[in-house]
């Protein structure tokens, strides 16, 4: 359960990650062209803000050049001790632009004389106190033309901009202020005629701070804005762009302020940030729904490609696996084609014998020996090939059969072996009963070739106790003539009996050489068949005259063999010794003298089975090098025509091999060396054995 939640989170989270990768190459492309987009309509709503600024400020000095110009010219015109009537009646001849809402001349002390709106009553009205008339009044007077704040007209009653000049005689003296009053709507409604959008602003701002006129989605005038930062830099310069929430309504607006050189006043002209990103809201809408069908366009092929991609795959993968079956199939059934060689497939749903072996016994045995317990038993966990030799019996006939068992490798990756718990094998199997056979055969050659050398040795032997024999039966008899006493008689019978037993001991071991060899292993004393051997060739030698020495016990040592073939290469390598030996005297001369020495001992190799070694040394000098790697082949001799055959140390080689052991040669100090190992056996292999063969008879 865990496995398939785990699992089908997996390929949720592998989807999700391709759908992401797919759909950010569109929507990254998207969004990175709206934010140019936008940051581009920024760059053109400052432009457009920068040129339309310039435009206004250029528009306002336009408007107050003239004004500018009446101030200075009512100035000049009017008499310093004209009365407020002549002043009256003079600025009534005037032709005043309809924005100036009233033309008015104040005195030194503040007090208006006149105004071009009524004629002048009884107590004058006072307008000291109001800044666009002190500047000019006071000790340190201001000389241009004053723009003030936004007031309320005392006599208008209108919002007004007062423009003012000071107002002076021909000797520079101060007579007082002449002051233009203009209709601050006069601005606002033009500028607010110009707004592109409710929220877009036009500003008029005096270098004090104090907004002049303001028209935005609502109209105002009045407020001070001399600490917002941007402002604090176009004091400095002449222009820079604006960007910032506005402190007023709120709203996040980008522009331009420009700076007049002429008069006090900056102009500001902004756009709402809502309203310039609106405009291409087209534009990205456009994009998006392009973006989303790319997508959706990638998303689909992405599907079909990975589709293709795993069905490709599934395609490929039992291709070849049909392509591995196949092989494998051609490889076995060449295998099964060899003469002698029988190839069984076992797998879950049983044993299938590959290729054709009529005639042979061999499939029958195998399929049995398949179907055992004890062969399920001995396969279950093997990893590796295992080679083994197996015997059978069937109809009374013995075989020996060499077993090859190879695990097959998974092609579908072990899901099958996981389903039925079973590993798939195959069996090679090759019948030794032939070979062995014909080895028997061979050896028995080998023997009769043994036979005949060692025939000398045993005339000899067999010779000296019969001349006992012959002395003690002619002196019984003499004995018996002269009536010698019973005692006489008995000692020389004895020495017969004696003799005869002796002779039949020499003449059981003769035996081996007309026997064929069991095929049977059985735990032996090694020691055993070199006594035997000892037997066979050591009156041969001590006639001789070659020494023999036996070295080391065997005390416990069992090793697993077939004993009469053991005796047998036992006896092979002595005589090659005393071969040898015949040949150094030959060259050297009588007073050598030709030793031979056996040497038993037990060899352990860490972790294997120790070895039981048998060495036959001699002192004849050894093998020379163009031979020594030669002496094993068959019919390899360098003795004269009619005493080598060839075949001694060759079957005696194949004879070890086939005990599980090694048949080695090397020269040392004074001879050579020939050395048998064999495993040794313990009293717990020995039980074994024992049982092993029990059940497998
Ligand atoms: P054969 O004795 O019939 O020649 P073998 O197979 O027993 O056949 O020996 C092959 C050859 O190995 C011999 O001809 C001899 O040259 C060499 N050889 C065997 N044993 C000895 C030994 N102990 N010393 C020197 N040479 C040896």
């Amino acid at each position: 359960m865990g496995h398939t939640i785990g699992g089908s989170l997996k390929t949720i989270l592998k989807f999700l990650a391709i759908v992401l990768l797919v759909e950010a190459i569109p929507f990254g492309t998207a969004t990175v062209l709206t934010e140019l987009n936008i940051q581009a309509e920024f760059r053109e709503a400052r432009e457009n803000a920068q040129k339309t600024a310039y435009l206004l400020l250029h528009n306002f000095e336009q408007t107050v050049e003239p004004i500018d110009s009446l101030l200075v010219n009512v100035g000049n015109a009017l008499s310093p001790t004209a009365t407020p009537l002549e002043v009256y009646d003079f600025l009534r001849t005037l032709s005043i632009p309809a924005p100036i809402v009233q033309l008015s001349v104040v005195d030194k002390q503040g007090l208006v004389v006149a105004t071009n709106l009524s004629p002048p009553s009884g107590d004058p009205i006072s307008v000291a106190d109001r800044e666009h008339i002190s500047v000019h009044l006071g000790p340190d007077p201001y000389a241009g033309l004053f723009i003030s704040k936004p007031v309320l007209g005392r006599i208008s009653k209108r919002w007004t901009i007062q423009f003012s000049r000071g107002w002076y005689d021909h000797h520079g003296e101060l007579l007082g202020v002449i002051v233009a009053s203009y209709n601050i709507f006069d601005f606002i409604s033009f500028y607010s005629r110009l707004r592109i959008d409710p929220n877009s602003l036009i500003a008029l701002i005096g270098t004090d701070g104090i907004v002049r006129a303001r028209a935005s989605a609502t109209i105002s005038f009045g407020e001070n804005v001399g600490s917002s930062p941007s402002y604090q830099t176009i004091l400095k310069i002449q222009e820079t762009p604006y960007d910032q929430v506005s402190g007023i309504d709120g709203i996040d607006r980008v522009g331009y302020y420009v700076r007049s050189e002429r008069y006090p006043i900056v102009m500001l002209v902004a756009y709402d940030k809502a309203y310039v990103r609106s405009l291409a809201d087209d534009f990205r809408l456009a994009i998006w729904i392009t973006a989303a069908g790319l997508g959706l366009i990638l998303l689909v092929l992405t599907y079909l490609a990975l589709n293709y991609h795993r069905l490709q795959q599934k395609l490929r993968a039992s291709a070849l696996k049909e392509s591995a079956r196949q092989r494998e199939v051609h490889f076995l059934e060449a295998m099964a084609g060899v003469p002698g060689v029988c190839v069984v497939h076992v797998t879950a749903d049983g044993s299938r014998q590959i290729g054709d072996t009529s005639g042979s016994i061999l499939p029958e045995l195998i399929h049995e020996y398949v179907a055992s317990p004890r062969f399920l038993a001995a396969t279950r966990s093997l990893t590796r090939p295992q080679v083994s030799v197996e015997y059978f019996a069937k109809d009374g006939e013995e075989f020996e059969v060499q077993l090859m068992i190879a695990p097959l490798e998974e092609i579908d990756g072990g899901a099958r072996q996981a389903a039925t718990g079973v590993r798939d094998l195959v069996v090679f199997a090759v019948d030794q009963t032939s070979k062995r056979i014909e080895e028997n055969n061979l050896y028995q050659m080998s023997k009769l070739a043994s036979l005949g050398e060692v025939a000398t040795g045993l005339a000899h032997e067999i010779n000296q106790p019969l001349g006992v024999i012959r002395l003690a039966a002619t002196n019984a008899l003499t004995g018996l003539h002269k009536g010698m006493p019973i005692e006489h008689m008995e000692a020389k019978l004895n020495r017969i009996i004696q003799q005869t037993v002796r002779m039949s001991r020499i003449i059981d071991h003769m035996r081996i050489f007309g026997r064929k060899s069991g095929m049977r292993l059985e735990p032996s004393d090694p020691m055993e068949a070199v006594d035997g051997a000892l037997q066979v060739v050591g009156a041969q030698l001590r006639l001789e005259n070659v020494s023999i020495s036996v070295n080391g016990s065997s005390d416990d040592l069992r090793v697993l063999c077939r004993q009469d073939q053991l005796e047998q290469v036992i006896i092979n390598l002595l005589q090659n010794a005393r071969d040898a030996i015949r040949e150094r005297r030959r060259s050297v001369g009588v007073e050598y003298l030709g030793a031979i020495s056996i040497e038993m001992s037990l060899q352990h190799q860490d972790t294997r089975t120790p070895l039981v070694s048998i060495a036959v040394k001699d002192n004849a000098g050894g093998i020379p090098d163009q031979v020594i790697e030669k002496v094993f082949q068959p019919f390899f001799t360098t003795k004269p025509p009619g005493q080598g055959t060839g075949l001694g140390l060759s079957v005696s080689f194949g004879i070890i091999r086939d005990h599980g052991g090694t048949l080695t040669v090397e020269n040392a100090f004074e001879g050579a060396v020939f050395t048998i190992r064999l495993p040794a056996l313990h009293e717990a292999q020995l039980a074994a054995t024992y049982q092993g063969q029990a059940s497998g008879a």
